[in-house]
C-alpha cells in the first residue's frame, strides 16, 4: 500500500478554492493554521495575500484535519524553549477550542528546525506527528512520525514525481506541501486537479498527518 500526505498551509482566503477540489476526488487535506494572525495581509510578488478569520472558516475544514502551524509563524530556532511552548502551546490550545476537536500535528513556519523545536514541540502533551521543512527524495516513510520530510512543494514537481512514485516498488509516501495561494497565484487549480485524480485512479491511500502514527505503528507490528 502507498500513501499520499497533503500538507496546506497558512489559512488564507484560498483554502476555500482549493477544498472542494480536495472533496471531488475524497483526498484528505491537513491544513496547519496559525490562530494568531486572522485577516493578517502580506503581500507575495506585488500581490496582497489575506489569511482567513479562523472563527467564521469552521464549517469549510470540517472534513479536513486542523493542524498547528504556530501563532503567529515566527522563526522558532531564535526563540527561548518557554517563547517555543507558548507560540505552539497557545495556538494548539485556540485551535481545539475554535475547531472543537484535537490537533494532534505540527508543521514548522519557514525553513527553519533544529531537534530542539523538535523536543520542545514533543514536550507538549498530545502531539503526534510533526512535518519538518526539509526535502526528502526516497519515497520511504519516516524514521519516525516526528520527522515527516517533503516529497514535493511545488505543483509541477509534484506531478512530475508522483508518476516515479507509482513505478518504484519499494515506494511509500508521497508527501505534498502546499499553500492554497501557489494555486492562486500561478493559476494551477486544474493542476491540483489532476494530482488528485492520479491519487485517487492509483489506489494510493490519501491520510492526515495524524493518521501516519497509526499506520507505521501497525507496519512494526507486522515486521
Ligand atoms: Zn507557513
Amino acid at each position: 500500500m502507498k500513501y499520499f500526505l497533503l500538507s496546506i498551509e497558512d489559512g488564507t482566503i484560498y483554502d476555500e478554492k482549493v477544498i472542494p477540489i480536495l472533496d471531488r476526488h475524497g483526498i484528505k487535506g491537513t491544513f496547519f493554521l496559525n490562530s494568531g494572525l486572522d485577516d493578517f495581509v502580506w503581500y507575495k510578488e506585488g500581490r496582497p495575500v489575506r489569511r482567513a478569520r479562523l472563527e467564521e472558516r469552521v464549517a469549510l475544514y470540517q472534513n479536513h484535519e486542523v493542524g498547528c502551524h504556530s501563532l503567529t509563524h515566527p522563526h522558532l530556532t531564535e526563540l527561548s524553549d518557554d517563547h517555543i511552548g507558548y507560540e505552539v502551546g497557545v495556538d494548539k490550545e485556540n485551535l481545539e477550542r475554535i475547531f472543537a476537536r484535537s490537533v494532534t500535528s505540527f508543521s514548522f513556519p519557514f525553513d527553519d528546525y533544529d531537534e530542539r523545536c523538535i523536543a520542545r514541540i514533543k514536550a507538549i502533551e498530545g502531539f503526534t506527528a510533526i512535518l519538518l521543512p526539509e526535502l526528502e527524495a526516497s519515497f520511504r516513510f519516516p524514521k519516525d512520525p516526528y520527522h515527516i520530510k517533503i516529497t514535493a512543494m511545488d505543483i509541477h514537481n509534484a506531478l512530475t514525481k508522483f508518476p516515479v512514485f507509482l513505478e518504484d516498488k519499494d515506494a511509500e509516501l508521497f508527501t505534498f506541501v502546499c499553500h492554497a495561494y501557489d494555486f492562486e497565484f500561478g493559476d494551477t487549480y486544474a493542476e491540483l486537479e489532476k494530482l488528485c485524480t492520479m491519487v485517487k485512479n492509483s489506489g494510493t491511500k490519501s491520510i492526515f498527518f495524524r493518521d501516519l502514527p497509526e499506520v507505521l505503528e501497525s507496519l512494526h507490528h507486522q515486521k
